[in-house]
């Protein structure tokens, strides 16, 4: 991890701020274990997507600020109890929130301001601009860390004038709003592609997701990447099956000469997807790719070994990491890496390495 966050260092203008993505059990990667490697590196902000989950550093012991971003009002006693910073991104949620911090009597509470440039997600649109400035201004009760906003196609180049309409909007947008409350705010609009495809787009801070765990979409940028995670799991059982006979539920594979099958200790919820079932997926063992055989069961899925020798119990089977990277899993799966990441099931062990 220092590693792929020292090459995105490398990418940023001096003074640009960074802010870890550490949602959705940090990419698969483990929340408190990543967070606090970010907080050791002396990372500018964290950002959640739940309250839940600031929460959960909190207690960890994570102390520097973290964004959440999509708060909803019944997690808000929970976000001023526990310091974590809100992305705002309608008047009616302004108005709940600021209900909240009345009651708590609090003031200069610190929020983000998320702002629509074309993505068509959450945030404030131009228009909204003059009265979202008032309400912030009116009693005191806000302090506006970040303004920021989201690429919807940092990463296609068929996307890059859209890209570029984006990066203007936001340019313009922010200026306002921050002209109107008169005192500095940190702004932000690139995610990982978004760094190294568009450098004009850094503003003051850059979000950093996938990136920081070793992924990128485009080829020339994975390169300058190093492997940070690997799933592995063992063989249980190996089988030699005659022609004619079948494997897994419903008997959807058949052999067509003497077989050698290995079941492995990995399933869909696990979060293999049942979809790789049938020769889609293939896992490395003993150097080499074997297909899926059959569907792939809740815990369990064979292999096909039979052009493998001398595979046996206990042997390591890579499901992703250096020899397989998770694009091609995903490409396989006809999904993204982030799904893959993010989906692998907490029941998988998470081991930490440290260089
Ligand atoms: C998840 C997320 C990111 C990070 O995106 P990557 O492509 O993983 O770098 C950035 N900004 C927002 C708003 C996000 O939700």
């Amino acid at each position: 991890m220092p590693i792929t966050s020292r090459s995105t260092r490398a990418l940023l203008k001096p003074g640009t701020k960074l802010m870890g993505m550490v949602k959705a059990f940090s990419y698969g990667s483990g929340s408190f274990e990543i967070a606090n490697l970010l907080q050791f590196h002396g990372v500018d902000y964290l950002a959640v997507a739940y309250a839940d989950e600031g929460v959960e550093l909190r207690r960890a012991g994570i102390t520097m600020p973290i964004m959440v971003m999509n708060p909803e009002p019944s997690t808000f006693d929970a976000i001023l109890q526990w310091n974590l910073e809100p992305e705002i991104y309608s008047m009616h949620l302004l108005s709940q929130l600021e209900e909240e911090i009345r009651a708590a009597n609090k003031t200069n509470y610190p929020v983000h301001i998320k702002l629509d440039t074309g993505m068509h997600r959450l945030g404030f649109e131009k228009k909204d601009i003059p009265e979202l400035a008032r309400q912030l201004k009116e009693h005191g009760y806000f302090q506006v860390k970040s303004i920021f906003s989201h690429l919807a196609g940092s990463e296609d180049p068929k996307m890059d004038k859209f890209t570029k309409k984006q990066g203007d909007l936001f340019r313009e947008m922010s200026a306002e709003l921050q002209k109107s409350l008169g005192y500095p705010i940190i702004r932000h609009i690139s995610n990982s592609s978004g760094i190294h495809r568009h450098p004009d787009l850094q503003f003051d801070m850059v979000r950093l997701g996938i990136g920081m765990y070793g992924v990128d979409s485009s080829p020339e940028m994975q390169a300058k990447l190093k492997n940070v995670s690997t799933l592995k799991t063992t063989v249980a059982q190996v089988k030699k099956l005659a022609p004619g006979e079948t494997v897994g539920y419903g008997g959807k594979w058949t052999a067509k000469v003497p077989s050698v099958i290995a079941t492995v200790r990995i399933g869909y919820a696990d979060g293999y997807s049942r979809k790789l079932s049938n020769g889609r997926g293939k896992m490395f063992i003993r150097g080499k790719l074997a297909p899926v055989a059959g569907v792939i069961a809740m815990d369990m899925l064979m292999l096909d070994v039979t052009l493998i020798p001398d595979v046996k119990e206990g042997d390591v089977v890579i499901v992703f990491g250096e020899d397989l990277p998770v694009q091609l899993l995903a490409a396989w799966g006809e999904t993204i890496p982030y799904e893959i990441l993010t989906g692998i099931s907490q029941r998988v062990k998470r081991i930490y390495f440290q260089e």
